[in-house]
């Protein structure tokens, strides 16, 4: 799938053309969004923005992300802790996390697709690795272990 990198005004325009009125609230909201590299922690977006901008409410914060990822501008995944986001055009990578010290080593699907062809060989099923993480001990915690 092709995906284009949108920029912060392209993403305001959306909302907008969507009927939601851009807030300063929400336009910091989405410029924190657009600024983060890598996972999107709600949490942390909450942090941040209420860092700056006192007073916003953490659920404005996760309403905003609900409906960035509505419009394809974000998708969530599963991780130990908890959901985070990505730009959808970086969510292409499954999430191999230990459940020890809580390291996130990314795989990529061409790296995964012989395990998506074993599993599709059971009964057709085509599974989205993307979307939950898969746990288990990173080299150095299974060394540590044994
Ligand atoms: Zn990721
Ligand atoms: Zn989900
Ligand atoms: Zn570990």
């Amino acid at each position: 799938m092709e995906r284009t990198r949108r920029d912060l005004n392209e993403v305001m325009d959306e909302l907008r053309s969507h009927g939601l009125r851009m807030t300063p609230q929400r336009r910091a909201i989405v410029a924190e969004v657009m600024r983060t590299q890598g996972h999107i922690s709600p949490s942390t977006i909450a942090r941040t923005v209420q860092g700056e901008m006192p007073g916003v409410n953490a659920s404005t914060v996760y309403r905003t992300l609900t409906l960035l990822e509505q419009l394809g501008v974000l998708s969530h995944s599963h991780l130990e802790s908890g959901a985070e986001y990505h730009r959808s055009e970086d969510a292409e990578h499954v999430h191999l996390t230990c459940g020890r010290c809580g390291k996130d080593d990314p795989l990529s699907l061409a790296e995964a697709r012989t395990l998506q062809e074993l599993i599709r060989r059971h009964h057709g099923f085509e599974a989205d690795l993307t979307h939950f993480a898969i746990t288990g001990r990173c080299e150095a915690c299974a060394a540590e272990a044994s």
